[in-house]
């Protein structure tokens, strides 16, 4: 640290430049975040100093907070769903199998995921002492029961679907998870980070949430498509003695026990993804998710035209595109500014349709990628 503080102007100059070295979001494709809407960073700076680690002290903010879980209960098939705004789904899907496990008090627990499912369930595997076992995926990339059932075991303890997959954007047969949940006595977690603020609002309907009976929590992040600011995640659970496992005693605080992960955390986050969920509203939404659907479908079209396929047909607005060179191609599209990413297996260019993204700059997107593709070729 300087000896000396420096002066406001100067401080605002050096955060300035850092910024600068920022990558903005109008060429990313790769993010599942995006920019807040303006009115979750207002709300967001107005409760900047509240504190939900202690929230006896900030009463109102936590009344925002229940007003969350309710509003996102309501979206995702039970009102009466309880749970908490979380960092993000890392930490949602951390403490969903954490409630799993002392549940169970198996001495050597393993929860089944399939082979889809985000990086963070290898975090639970070390932090909790959980064997993940991955079930492989069928040819749409969802994952396959065969394989599920005969993962199971007498130590199975949960099994994870994924809503809105990390890298193809599919939906796993919940309801068929759901069937081996409710017979073999088990926890179902549906991880739906990214789907639970898309899945609601497209035409099609998907049986993913707490309608399903024998799901017994969701992950649903307003910080990506919920347009909120980061850090919130959502964990809900159907029932709330889902909570009772996570609970410490907190004898020096306002409160007298504590659920979450994080001791200290954001109530801007609360009150920014009120804030945004509130403005919004159903409508607001589905106009939202529409027009990324609608891009994503026109980024299809376009690539087609150069007879590149996608891997399935996008079910959200995640496309995973089968492109030949394809560390080539994004090389050069990262000469042009475009920001891309893959998926794992097979390994394709994963494009992501976020609503920073114009339809202007989708076109641009269209165009280069053409450009780049004939390049590689020649
Ligand atoms: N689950 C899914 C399906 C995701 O796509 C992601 C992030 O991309 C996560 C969990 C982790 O979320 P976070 O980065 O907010 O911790």
């Amino acid at each position: 640290m300087n000896k000396k503080g420096l002066s406001e102007k100067e401080v605002l100059n050096l955060l300035n430049k850092a910024m600068q070295k920022d990558t903005s979001y109008e060429k990313v494709l790769s993010a599942m975040c995006t920019r807040p809407h303006p009115i979750a960073v207002k709300a967001h700076m107005q409760f900047i100093a509240s504190n939900m680690g202690d929230f006896g002290l900030f009463s109102g903010t936590r009344e925002l907070e229940s007003k969350v879980i309710k509003m996102m209960g309501n979206l995702l098939g039970d009102p009466n769903a309880c749970g908490y705004i979380t960092t993000g789904g890392t930490e949602s899907n951390i403490q969903a199998l954490r409630t799993a496990r002392n549940q169970s008090k198996k001495k050597h627990p393993n929860v089944i995921v399939p082979a889809s499912a985000h990086f963070s369930f290898d975090k639970i595997a070390d932090l909790l002492g959980i064997e993940i076992r991955k079930a492989s995926l069928d040819s749409e990339f969802k994952v396959d029961m065969d394989s599920v059932n005969a993962l199971l075991d007498d130590n199975t303890i949960a099994l994870v679907g994924i809503a809105g997959s990390t890298e193809f954007g599919q939906v796993d047969p919940i309801d068929s998870l759901a069937e081996i949940a409710l017979s073999n006595n088990l926890f179902l977690h549906v991880d739906a980070a990214f789907g639970g603020f898309v899945i609601p609002f497209l035409d099609k309907k998907y049986d993913f949430d707490f309608s399903v009976e024998g799901v017994t929590s969701i992950t649903a992040d307003p910080h990506k498509m919920g347009l909120s600011t980061i850090p919130a995640g959502g964990l809900l659970f159907r029932e709330e003695a889902c909570l009772l496992p996570l609970e410490i005693d907190t004898p020096y605080l306002t409160i007298r026990k504590q659920h979450s992960l994080a001791g200290t955390r954001s109530g801007a986050a609360a009150a920014a993804a009120y804030a945004v969920m509130t403005h919004l509203g159903m409508e607001g939404y589905r106009k939202l998710v529409h027009s990324c659907m609608k891009m994503t479908h026109r980024l299809v079209e376009g690539v087609r035209e150069f007879g590149i396929e996608p891997l399935i047909e996008p079910v959200m607005n995640i496309v995973a595109l089968d492109v030949p060179d394809l560390e080539e191609v994004r090389k050069e599209l990262r000469q042009k500014g475009w920001i891309t990413s893959i998926t794992r297996t097979p390994r394709a260019m994963r494009l992501i349709i976020m609503p920073h993204m114009s339809e202007a700059a989708l076109l641009m997107f269209i165009s280069d990628f053409g450009e780049c593709l004939r390049n590689t070729k020649k």
